[in-house]
Formats: structure tokens, C-alpha cells, sequence
């Protein structure tokens, strides 16, 4: 079999060591299970990824161990000259990575190179970062003394990412944790093992030749043995997890377990809200772009429509003529000129039509779409259900497929009580002309998202910001603003530089 020309361009082969084990050495385990990546184009295997042994992981947390203490007192503007590095080098290989991830994952070719730009982006918001890990001070109640905090480095950041973000997540966490001053270990998604290979060599490359020590290690895991030893070791003291509410609360309940740090990114059941007053021309593509880009494969897709009853059948009425102008341009997703790519696995095509049958039960009508695509590869199409109430069962649940539920709606606290009825809660957003519409969904008592939006969609947050959801969703936060502090320890400290001992709270203790 031929070597696929995109794995060349990164200068990977057909197999590859799926564990980097530190000082430029990649495992020569070839016993502990293979992974096959899939292209969902075709449905063919891209290549093999020999999976870690359990030796593998022991050496990769010893050295990281040992790595730990050099870099934790590392300075950290040294430390974000290292990420500045990686995103140079980044930079230079984005086209290459984002074709990687488009054929690996499934998702466009913009997407696909989009998602490397976060990662770029997450790295000079790192770099600068660095100068800017503040503590506050406190002014002390006792005379002579000095209250500060301070953040320190935590350790080893345990990272478990999901398939449908391939390569910026893991770097969101690492680059972030880096110049924290953390060591970070990356479990990938299995389906796609090559772009986190790809993105490992290139960053690590970047920081050898720059004379910097490793602070990013790998390993792959055949089943999920391996993981969940990695969300049992009392050696890292935070597990950053991304993926399904499933699996989330069984990582959130292990770790919990061991007293250890968990920030969990799971499942969204995200919506939109259109007024009487909404511009559609904003609305109708954010919502098409929401709830088909990636084929409906991202945390913060488009999933629930609720629409104003006096502007639903012209919303509809666009939102179907635009699906149909969607439908001509799915393909692979290689292709700059197609929209819409495949489901990322056979199964998730099953999961799809599973939905679509038990939407229909429930008294759904299939507005447009509806069905698998009779070709090779996992191609399906996006699909519109109408007819179903929110609290309908299937509508609860997040399918990772291209299935928007639309809904009428006539009082607008109705509308934000039906998006917040939903066991997630990541995303969210109001497309609206009117300020008190929108302010009172920003409010206390609107969305209960951990992201709301105004006249923009579901999807596409930028880095800065701090990404994470509430309820179902994990309650974690990634990537900016603040959320660096979770990669730290906050530590108190109280000075004394007066000739007494007094006590807090005016306490005697004669001696
Ligand atoms: P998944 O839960 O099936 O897998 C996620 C990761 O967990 C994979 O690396 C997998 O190998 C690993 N895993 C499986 N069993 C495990 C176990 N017992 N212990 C430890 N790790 C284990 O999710 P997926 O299908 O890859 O991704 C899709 C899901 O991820 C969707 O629900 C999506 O909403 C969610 N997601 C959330 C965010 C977010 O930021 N909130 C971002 C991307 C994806």
C-alpha cells in the first residue's frame, strides 16, 4: 500500500511508534496492540500506529518526573520562549497539519488548517502569558506583616483528548501547562493517532533544536487499560479530559477518587434562540454553519433551533434551501471546495441513523436530509427534524452527527427556559435586534451555558476566552482568560516582619 502523500508532507511513514518517550526516542514496542486509523473518505486504513506497552508509560512518567524538576524552576518567560518555538514551527507546517487532520478526522481542509491556527494562536497567547502568571496581594490584619499568593507549578498534566479536535485540544492544555511550568502526557483519541504523532514531532523538533529539555510526551493506548491507569496515577495531580459525558463522569469519579484535579470538556446540547428581530442575514448562515460544520462533529454544534412562531416557516423555508446548497458540496474533505465532509466512523453513521428512526417515532417529520450517502467512506446528510418537543428524548441527548431540531417558540422566557432544559450545557446564543432580548439572555436568569453569544453562532470560539461548559458539560475551563490557573497551585504567604508574634482573629496565648 501506498503511503498516503499528506503523511509524507509530515515526514511520517505507514507505521509508526505511537509513544515518544522522551530525549528524541520514539518506543520500538511493537507487542502492546495496533491502531488503524481510518480515512473516513474511503473507509481505508491510513496507516498503523504501534500502541505503548506498559513499560512505555512507566519510563514516560519517570522521565517526565524527572523533567518536571528542572522545568518547574525553569523561568517562566524562558519557559514561553520554548512555546514561541512551537508555534513558529507550527507556522511553517500549518498547511501540511491541517490536511493531516481534514484526512484523518474528516473535518474541511479550512477546518482542518483552522484548527491549527488555534493552535498557533493558544501558543503566542501562552508566550505572553508567561510575563503574566499573577498572584494578588492581601493587606494583612496584624501590624508588621505581608500577605501574598503565589502560583507555582503543579507537575504532570495528564491529557485525554477526544477525535474530533485532534490536535488543539492537546494543545490548549500543553502549551498552557508548559509555561505554567508543567510536564504534560498526551493519551490521543485512538481514531486519529497519526496528527497527534505529526504535531508531537513537530513541536518536539522545534524544542531540541532551540536546546530545550522535553516537556511533551505521548503514549497510545490499545483499549483503554492503559488510560485508565493514567486516570488512576497519584503521580499527576490533573487529568485534563475531553470527550464524551459517558466516559467524562467515569474520569471525573477516578480521579475525585484519588483526591486529584479533573477538567472535564464533555458533551454539549447546544442552541440557538431567533427573535422577531433577527437579522437573517447573520442568522441563517451561523445556523447552517453551526449545525453542519464538521458534519455536526463539535462539542459546540448546532443542535436545537428555537425560532419566533411569527418568522418560523421563512426561517425553515431558508434554512432547507440552504441544506440542499450544502448537499452539493460534500465530498472529501481534502477538497478545499466542499462545505461538508464524512461522519468520522462507521459507527457514528449508525448513531446517526439510530437518531434519525427514533426521532421519527417519536413524531418527528425529517424536513430535509435524513439519510446515509450510497458511496464509500461515512458520508451523510445534514438534516433538519421539526415537529419534536425539547423535552423529547432524542432532543436531550447529543448525537455527534448533522441533526438540527427546530422549534417554535411565543414568549421569550419560554424560548431561554426550553435551551436551558437540557442535561448540557456548553454553548448557546440569542440572534437578536432587540438590547433587552439580549441582555436578559446574558443575564442571571438566561442561558445557564458556559459560553452565550449575541448575533454570532454556537461554534468557533476564539482561544482567548475561557472554553468550557456547565452541568453534563464538566464544569471545566480551557485555553484563555484566566483558566491557566487551573495548571497551578495557589499558594498563601504570610510575612512577619515586625518583633511580635500577634495571633489572627485577636487570639491571646500567654505563655
Ligand atoms: P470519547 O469519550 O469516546 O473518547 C474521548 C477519549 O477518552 C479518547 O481518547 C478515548 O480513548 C478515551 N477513553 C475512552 N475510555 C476511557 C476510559 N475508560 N478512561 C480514560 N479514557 C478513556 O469521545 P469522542 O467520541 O472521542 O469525542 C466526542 C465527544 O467529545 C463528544 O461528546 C463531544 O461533545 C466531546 N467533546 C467535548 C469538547 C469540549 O471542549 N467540551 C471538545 C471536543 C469534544
Amino acid at each position: 500500500r501506498m503511503t498516503h502523500p499528506v503523511l509524507t508532507a509530515l515526514g511520517l511513514g505507514e507505521q509508526e511508534s505511537g509513544t515518544y518517550l522522551g530525549n528524541g526516542e520514539w518506543s520500538a514496542t511493537r507487542d502492546a496492540g495496533v491502531l488503524e486509523p481510518v480515512n473516513p473518505t474511503t473507509g481505508e486504513v491510513l496507516g498503523r500506529v504501534f500502541a505503548s506497552s506498559r513499560q512505555d508509560y512507566e519510563t514516560i512518567v519517570e522521565r517526565a518526573q524527572a523533567a518536571f524538576k528542572v522545568w518547574r524552576t525553569t523561568p517562566a518567560p524562558k519557559r514561553g520562549e520554548a512555546i514561541r518555538l512551537c508555534a513558529e514551527a507550527l507556522r511553517k507546517h500549518k498547511d501540511a497539519l491541517g490536511s493531516l487532520v481534514a484526512l484523518e478526522m474528516g473535518k474541511s481542509k479550512p477546518e482542518g488548517d483552522g484548527e491549527v491556527q488555534e493552535m498557533i494562536d493558544i501558543g503566542d497567547f501562552a508566550v505572553g502569558l508567561s510575563r503574566q502568571l499573577y498572584g494578588l496581594t492581601m493587606h494583612s490584619e496584624r501590624p508588621g506583616h505581608r500577605m501574598y499568593e503565589q502560583w507555582h507549578p503543579l507537575g504532570l498534566v495528564g491529557i485525554i483528548s477526544a477525535f474530533n479536535f485532534p490536535v488543539a485540544v492537546w494543545s490548549w492544555n500543553s502549551f498552557i501547562a508548559a509555561v505554567c511550568g508543567d510536564i504534560s502526557i498526551w493519551k490521543p483519541s485512538p481514531k486519529t493517532p497519526l496528527s497527534a504523532i505529526a504535531s508531537m514531532k513537530i513541536c518536539n523538533e522545534a524544542l531540541r533544536a532551540g536546546g530545550f529539555p522535553d516537556i511533551f510526551f505521548l503514549f497510545n493506548d490499545a483499549g483503554s487499560e492503559l488510560a485508565q491507569e493514567f486516570v488512576d496515577d497519584h503521580r499527576i495531580p490533573l487529568i485534563s479530559f475531553t470527550g464524551s459525558t459517558r466516559v467524562g463522569r467515569i474520569v471525573g469519579e477516578r480521579v475525585a477518587r484519588r483526591m486529584g484535579r479533573s477538567l472535564l470538556e464533555l458533551g454539549g446540547n447546544n442552541a440557538i434562540i431567533v427573535d422577531p428581530t433577527a437579522d437573517l442575514k447573520l442568522a441563517i448562515p451561523a445556523i447552517v454553519f453551526g449545525a453542519v460544520g464538521t458534519a455536526g462533529q463539535r462539542c459546540t454544534t448546532t443542535r436545537r433551533l428555537f425560532v419566533h412562531e411569527s418568522i418560523y416557516d421563512e426561517v425553515l423555508a431558508r434554512l432547507i434551501a440552504a441544506y440542499k446548497q450544502v448537499e452539493q458540496k460534500i465530498g472529501d474533505p481534502t477538497d478545499p471546495r466542499n462545505l461538508m465532509g464524512p461522519l468520522n466512523s462507521r459507527e457514528a453513521v449508525q448513531a446517526y441513523l439510530d437518531a434519525i428512526e427514533k426521532a421519527k417515532a417519536a413524531g418527528g417529520k425529517v424536513e430535509t436530509g435524513g439519510a446515509a450517502l450510497d458511496r464509500p467512506g461515512f458520508f451523510v446528510l445534514p438534516t433538519i427534524v421539526t415537529g419534536l418537543a425539547n423535552d423529547a428524548a432524542i432532543v436531550q441527548q447529543e448525537t455527534f452527527a448533522p441533526i438540527l431540531y427546530v422549534m417554535k417558540y411565543r414568549e421569550l422566557d419560554e424560548a431561554i427556559e426550553m435551551q436551558n432544559a437540557v442535561p448540557q450545557g456548553l454553548s448557546s446564543a440569542i440572534f437578536t435586534q432587540n438590547l433587552k432580548a439580549a441582555e436578559k439572555f446574558l443575564s442571571a436568569a438566561g442561558s445557564d451555558c458556559g459560553i452565550a453569544n449575541v448575533n454570532i453562532g454556537t461554534s468557533g470560539a476564539e482561544i482567548g476566552g475561557a472554553f468550557g461548559g456547565e452541568k453534563e458539560t464538566g464544569g471545566g475551563r480551557e485555553s484563555g482568560s484566566d483558566a491557566w490557573k487551573a495548571y497551578m497551585r495557589r499558594q498563601t504567604n504570610t510575612i512577619n516582619y515586625s518583633d511580635a508574634l500577634p495571633l489572627a482573629q485577636g487570639i491571646k496565648f500567654d505563655l
